[in-house]
């Protein structure tokens, strides 16, 4: 059975690494030694259903457009 999972995508073509992301959400994201954003669980980072709001938030106030959430679906 598959199940659409929220994932919030970093482009790090864009990203100034200045963390405002970390900032918004700590739950999800650290800043790596270069600050830099970095999912606490690994290079995909899932967005579980209570802090979609708060991502979108993210996505919303990243001044670069760096941040994107999008829908996967995984077998
Ligand atoms: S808010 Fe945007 S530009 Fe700033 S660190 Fe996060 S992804 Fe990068």
């Amino acid at each position: 059975m598959s199940r659409a999972q929220l994932e919030l995508h970093i482009d790090f073509a864009r990203c100034d690494g200045r963390g405002l992301c970390t900032e918004l959400l700590p739950e999800l994201l650290v800043r790596d030694d270069w600050g830099y954003p970095v999912g606490r669980g690994g290079r995909d980072v899932r967005v579980p259903e209570p802090l979609a709001t708060a991502a979108q938030d993210a996505v919303d106030l990243c001044p670069l457009q760096a941040l994107m959430l999008r829908r996967v679906t995984r077998a």
